[in-house]
């Protein structure tokens, strides 16, 4: 090490970050002018933009755990815009494109790697839906292609292409298909909004929402209760229980999803690698870990317990891909609650109480939308309800108008 470096490293001006650190606990105040339920990445994110483009700040965001301790803390970080719809490609494009400048924005560094994502068509229509996603894809401006079984072979050398006995016919190629670290996301919003006046309440809990005449005055928890303008609901796996509060019905079921990783091993693989047939993504993380992850388990359940089964059968898929693996050692499985919609879009904008906003919906594909749907949730509550066009065809009355947005096949296995 250059003995430069090393002084630099042991001096006392050493210019460590005296913000670093989130505001110690406050009492609550007792009126907000907006209350954000979740301090998952869509809580704060919706917080900071708020804050940051709005001028509203005083806010608090009741969280009844951790900051980004639900599922932002969970899942496996895959960003990517290649999805079917039109509504689809143009919501996700505008999030990767925030993604990519929010390291600097926030002055934090959240480890965003660009490497490309690799979706396998090993049926003669999978490779017609993906000719078709790539159309679409370009159309809006993403970068994305059809390729042939040798580009694949160059883009994953260690690829098995005859898997399960199901040959890799072709691939969907997205050159923005990319991961950042899920906590620094979470912290880079969280510091920006507090920094800004906005308080973050962990540890606290909403047990009851108070409505009068159809709008939301107030919320219950568990340190007391507070009034406020305005609610945003962002509870993910939680959603329906919320909404239940409020006095509502949301067209949503929770399934457990789970993920695990390996012991880490030479660097050997830079895209995502999925097969929505296999059911099975893979990916190498900066630290040589293997992280796999598939679909929600197949029934639902408020519970994050990691099963026998699933390990089983997604290590099998996993290992037809990449042989090699089987002698990895697995290190951690672990599992998030997922509010899954019928047809895999997000529910975001109003609900049927006034003043009460729902960021839900976000199934196994969330963590990518996070700048984004914060960008935009902050817009439809700082206008007091004027929908922003780019999440108007995810409200939830889409399901009584038979306007549902179907990204099934787009999202299965590959998040
Ligand atoms: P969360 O991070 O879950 O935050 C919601 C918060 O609300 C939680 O912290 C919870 O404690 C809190 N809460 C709930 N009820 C209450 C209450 N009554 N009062 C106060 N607080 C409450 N998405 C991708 O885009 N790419 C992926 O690769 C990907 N992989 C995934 C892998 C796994 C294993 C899992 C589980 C999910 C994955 N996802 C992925 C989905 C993604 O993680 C979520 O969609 C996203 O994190 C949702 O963010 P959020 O902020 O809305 O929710």
């Amino acid at each position: 090490m250059p003995f430069s470096l090393l002084k630099y490293g042991l001096h006392n001006d050493y210019p460590f970050e005296k913000d670093a650190d989130l505001p110690p606990p406050k009492k609550l105040k007792p009126n907000y002018d907006v209350v954000i339920i979740g301090g998952g990445g869509h809580g704060v994110a919706t917080a900071y933009y708020l804050a940051k483009y709005h001028g509203i700040t005083n806010v608090a965001i009741l969280e009844k755990g951790y900051l980004g301790g639900g599922n932002t803390a969970r899942n496996t970080a895959v960003i990517r815009s290649n999805y079917l719809t039109p509504e689809g490609v143009k919501f996700y494009s505008q999030s990767v494109k925030l993604f990519e400048g929010l390291a600097n924005e926030f002055d934090f560094n959240i480890m965003y790697s660009k490497r490309g994502q690799l979706t396998l068509a090993h049926t003669d229509a999978a490779v017609r839906g993906f000719r078709q996603r790539a159309e679409i894809n370009k159309h809006f401006g993403g970068k994305t292609e059809l390729v042939d079984p040798q580009q694949i072979r160059e883009l994953v050398p260690s690829l098995n292409m005859n898997p399960a006995d199901l040959p890799v016919l072709a691939g969907l190629w997205h050159m923005d298909g990319a991961t950042a670290r899920h906590d620094a996301v979470a912290w880079g919003y969280a510091k920006g909004a507090t920094q800004r006046g906005v308080e973050l309440h962990q540890l606290t809990e909403v047990t009851d929402v108070l409505v009068e005449n159809n709008r939301v005055t107030g919320v219950k928890t568990n340190r007391g209760t507070v009034t406020c303008g305005a609610v945003v609901q962002a509870v993910a796996g939680h959603s329906s229980l919320l909404a239940a509060k409020a006095g509502f019905k949301m067209p949503l079921l929770s399934y457990p999803l789970q993920a695990m990783v390996t012991q880490p091993v030479k660097p050997f693989l830079d895209p995502l690698v999925s097969s929505p047939a296999l059911h099975c993504y893979v990916q190498q993380t900066g630290r040589g870990e293997l992280v796999f992850g598939g679909g929600s388990d197949p029934y639902p359940l408020y519970n994050t317990r990691s099963t026998l089964d699933l390990k089983e059968s997604l290590l099998a898929h996993a290992i037809e891909l990449f042989p090699f693996m089987a002698n990895l050692r697995l290190l951690r499985q672990w599992a998030g609650l997922t509010d899954m919609t019928s047809d895999y879009s997000p529910i975001m904008g109003l609900s049927p109480v006034d003043n009460y906003y729902l960021d839900a919906g976000w199934g196994t594909w969330g963590f990518k939308s996070t700048p984004i749907c914060g960008k935009t949730m902050a817009q439809l509550v700082a206008s007091g309800g004027q929908v922003p066009e780019l999440i108007q065809p995810f409200s939830m009355a889409r399901f009584q108008s038979f306007q549902q947005v179907n990204e099934m096949g787009a999202t299965a296995a590959s998040h």
